[in-house]
């Protein structure tokens, strides 16, 4: 029988992911190949974003962005963290605003954050793009119609551990939520383990 022991937290974010000086692999927006996300330190000392391709000579800054405000918190009703920016200038007075879940659409009413200044934020949208320069994911597929992505070949193994175990245990913890809470739930199906996990190991035989 095969155990699996969840990670907890949230080690599989964008912007964990890059925080902590992985990369996050995409398809390349000119041939198709895999192109690579990482952060690295501008100027100021501060760290930027770039995609670049090992295929050909396509390579990106992170956009500069004029965005000042966002909006994070918990969903009251899918209990998923989001972070958002707010570009509507109406709310940049006030304190709370309501802003709509991205991930399930209810109306949720948390404080106004005002951030340092030109930042990408936000998450991997529902369809597999990175939230930085709106590529789609290189190891992105689906399941009868449920989107199945990877940020890059570490994510892929832990999704493929995770799937192909008979025994998914939670750790004890301070963090109320493991790594697999972001996967949705049809993936998770005991009726589905051998559709999703003959999609993730297509996807890791990618070159
Ligand atoms: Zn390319
Ligand atoms: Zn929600």
């Amino acid at each position: 029988m095969k155990r699996f022991v969840d990670e907890l937290g949230e080690p599989y974010s964008f912007h964990y992911v890059l925080r902590c000086g992985e990369s996050v692999v995409v398809s390349c927006p000119v041939c198709g190949g895999a192109a690579e996300i990482s952060r690295h330190e501008d100027a100021e000392g501060c760290g930027r974003g770039r995609v670049r391709c090992s295929s050909c000579s396509y390579r990106a800054d992170e956009p500069a962005s004029d965005l000042r405000f966002a909006a994070s918190g918990i969903c009251c009703a899918c209990e998923l963290w989001f972070n958002e920016s707010v570009t509507d200038s109406r709310q940049f007075t006030q304190k709370h605003i309501h802003i709509a879940c991205p991930n399930c659409g209810a109306d949720n009413q948390v404080p106004l954050r005002v951030l340092p200044g030109g930042r990408v934020f936000g998450s991997v949208t529902e369809k597999g793009r990175d939230p930085m320069f709106g590529l789609p994911l290189y190891f992105l597929s689906q399941y009868k119609g449920t989107p199945i992505w990877a940020l890059n070949r570490r994510h892929l193994a832990y999704l493929i551990d995770y799937i192909s175990a008979d025994l998914r245990i939670k750790p004890q913890g301070p963090m109320l939520r493991a790594a697999s809470y972001r996967l949705p739930k049809a993936l998770k199906l005991a009726k589905n383990r051998s559709g999703v996990l003959k999609v993730l190991l297509r996807l890791r035989n990618l070159s």
